[in-house]
């Protein structure tokens, strides 16, 4: 007889398997129903509340149900056209972690979108404070980066050399809530998970991630609880950061040059080369910057491409599906005539 179901959490993907931990910490490596591939082409992701049930002698457990998510964090399929590859589930905040050496506007623009898109708490977190060039150095990227990320975003500096500086990180991770980490390799993520709880727990620069294309095995880590706070996962397989759905993370990423959109002349302007584009004019005034205006576009642009392959590849399946139904009227066989001897 099966065992009754089990829930737990998805808490690491151990190469394509999920990793499931029980309420009385146990972990078990599960594998997926086929129904739940097969039928619902379902699979769970890391964060994912799950129902298990565990085979007599079975080595691994079997994912037989997954629960709605609350939220998802959604790129697109860096292998496929037009289909959508969910990262992690059911979280309440994403940090977007970036060197506050060299940081990169463009890259957190687009990393700003995804996490707003995900409708979390969203913090951004410009690590190695101790090798910026000078304080006002970092006073002047802290800036800029304030003025990308917005008033609600909270933009905070660490530094492993200065163990303290994770406090105001930890304060924002309320117990019972989880965080996705989200950045480059090589940005200090683990190193930033390490210092919040306190132990080594991640192995600091030994993450590589596959380059998005072959059949990698992406190494991924595991979601770990921060002492006394809440709790925090390292996202792998971030490289390439397709944009999927995106109107409302644009929306919320460029709130200024939405603003501005408001007093074009035409609603559905496209700044490019209407009369009376008040986001071309904030341009030409120097009001707003060109490469916040491009890179604007840029997103806009890609986001509408990902909506056009999907538009295109839902019609096909509906021209599939039509076409075998006549198909099969047509090809169905003549009704048969008893025979008269
Ligand atoms: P991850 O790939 O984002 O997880 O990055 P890691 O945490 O593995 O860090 C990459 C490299 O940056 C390692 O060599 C770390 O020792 C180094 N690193 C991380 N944080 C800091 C920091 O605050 N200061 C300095 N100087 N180096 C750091
Ligand atoms: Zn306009």
């Amino acid at each position: 007889m099966a065992d009754a179901l089990r829930t737990g959490e998805v808490v690491k993907l151990d190469r394509g398997y999920p990793l499931v931990r029980f309420p009385d910490g146990e972990r078990l490596r599960c594998e997926h129903a086929t129904a739940l591939v097969k039928g619902h082409d379902q699979r769970a992701v890391i964060g994912d509340v799950v129902s298990v049930s565990v085979p007599d002698a079975h080595d691994k457990g079997v994912i037989e149900a997954i629960a709605p998510r609350s939220r998802e964090f959604v790129r697109k399929d860096p292998t496929e056209r037009a289909v959508p590859q969910v990262l992690a589930a059911n979280f309440q905040r994403v940090i977007v972690a970036q060197p506050v050496g060299e940081v990169n506007l463009r890259r957190l623009e687009r990393e700003l979108v995804l996490a707003f898109e995900t409708g979390a708490e969203v913090t951004v977190v410009l690590t190695k404070a101790d090798l910026a060039a000078s304080e006002a150095d970092t006073e002047s990227v802290v800036q800029a980066v304030r003025a990308l990320a917005g008033p609600d975003t909270p933009v905070l500096l660490v530094s492993e050399a200065d163990p303290s500086s994770v406090e105001a990180v930890r304060r924002l991770l309320a117990p019972g809530t989880t965080t996705v980490l989200i950045g480059r390799s090589g940005v200090g993520k683990s190193s930033l998970v390490n210092m919040l709880v306190g132990a080594e727990v991640l192995d600091v620069g030994a993450v590589r991630e596959g380059d998005g294309k072959g059949r990698h095995t992406t190494v991924s880590r595991e979601i770990v609880e921060v002492p006394g706070a809440g709790r925090i996962v390292d996202m792998p397989g971030v490289r390439g950061l397709g944009l999927w759905d995106a109107d409302a993370g644009i929306e919320a990423a460029f709130s200024d040059i939405e603003e501005l959109a408001a007093s074009c002349r035409f609603r559905d302007c496209t700044h490019e080369a209407e009369p009376g584009c008040a986001v071309r004019a904030a341009v030409e005034l120097g009001a707003l910057p060109r490469a916040r205006y491009d890179s604007y576009q840029a997103l806009r642009q890609e986001a509408g491409v990902v909506k056009e392959r999907r538009e295109q590849a839902r019609r096909l399946a509906r021209e599939k599906v039509s076409d075998t139904k006549r198909q099969r009227k047509g090809a169905s066989p003549p009704p048969r005539r008893k025979r008269r001897s």
